[in-house]
């Protein structure tokens, strides 16, 4: 059965690695698609973001890696992919996720939203708070892989460890 996992990636963490490792033990095939979200304005533009993903599944084919501007409906209906993947944090991520899945089913009902506790060791961590910590120059390689830290030193100079 395949899936995707929607988000913004801006940038992915070990977090949501941990998400994607867990889902391709449940799922065959995962399509990861970075979404074009127009109220935010992104750190990293959306072809560098999807670099970093394709280089880090590059030896998985099970990942496909993608973007989509607009409904995410849409994305599914046409690829006729009929299960989202989300992760969950704390019961502050509950409500929006809560609001987002009614949303969707109620757009596409054939549609159901799988999610995946966080891992302990990530229940804190988001794309918000690396970039935080990142753009003070704090050291953000506990939560992020090699290629991503790169393209944080390349924004942020030398600070970032
Ligand atoms: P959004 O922009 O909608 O918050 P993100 O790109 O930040 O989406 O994340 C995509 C998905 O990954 C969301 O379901 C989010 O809850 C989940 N996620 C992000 N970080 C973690 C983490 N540390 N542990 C588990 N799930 C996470």
């Amino acid at each position: 059965m395949k899936a995707m996992y929607p988000g913004s990636f801006d940038p992915i963490t070990y977090g949501h690695l941990d998400v994607i490792q867990r889902a391709l033990k449940i799922f065959d095939e995962l399509w990861v698609v970075v979404m074009v979200n127009p109220k935010k304005k992104p750190l990293l533009p959306l072809e560098r973001r999807l670099e970093l993903i394709r280089e880090l599944f590059e030896n998985e084919p099970r990942v496909h890696v993608d973007n989509h501007d607009g409904l995410l409906v849409e994305y599914a209906k046409n690829r006729n992919i009929k299960i989202i993947v989300r992760g969950l944090r704390a019961v502050t991520d509950f409500q929006y996720e809560l609001e987002m899945a009614i949303a969707n089913k109620h757009l596409w009902p054939e549609l159901e939203t799988v999610f995946l506790m966080t891992d302990e060791r990530y229940s804190f961590l988001s794309s918000s708070l690396v970039r935080e910590v990142a753009s003070m120059g704090g050291d953000v390689s506990r939560w992020v892989p090699a290629n991503v830290l790169e393209a944080l030193k390349e924004l942020y100079g030398k600070g970032v460890l």
